[in-house]
């Protein structure tokens, strides 16, 4: 077969091409991939939050049907980005690690806290936390040193 429209594409406009057809995807998946990274930089030691850009672990023009999985995706600030271009397969082994662990975290944390704040608040009146008292009654203050 002969496509005479992606023969004069260069990966660089293929990219631009795919942004637009399908920018409401992409904003959702780069959403998704955020949330799980905790929007920082998911580099081994960095913390930045800005300037963020999703890295596509796998290069999505090669395996079209991972481009808007979310575990294609990593949160890495312009620097880093930059830093691996043309090394990308170098850390692709890496970078999934972290997004799997990442999403484990994100499930533990959507599990957890359920409806959020409002479940307990106001139920239990004004009613001070009570700190139970360890057994053995009150320990005194630090014996006299000398
Ligand atoms: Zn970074």
């Amino acid at each position: 077969m002969y496509f005479p429209l992606i023969k004069h594409t260069t990966p660089k406009r293929l990219r631009q091409l795919e942004r637009n057809v399908g920018s409401m995807k992409y904003r959702v998946w780069r959403a998704k991939v955020l949330e799980r990274d905790d929007n920082t930089c998911q580099w081994s030691g960095c913390t930045q939050k800005e300037g963020l850009e999703i890295h596509h672990i796998k290069r999505w023009a090669n395996n079209l049907h991972l481009r808007y999985n979310v575990f294609n995706g990593i949160t890495l600030c312009k620097e880093h980005h930059q830093s691996i271009f043309n090394r990308e397969a170098t850390y692709e082994v890496v970078f999934l690690k972290t997004v799997i662990r990442n999403d484990e975290l994100l499930q533990q944390r959507k599990g957890k806290s359920g409806t959020d704040v409002q479940d307990t608040k106001g139920l239990k009146g004004e009613s001070s936390v009570d700190i139970p008292k360890p057994p053995g009654g009150d320990i005194q203050g630090s014996p006299a040193s000398g």
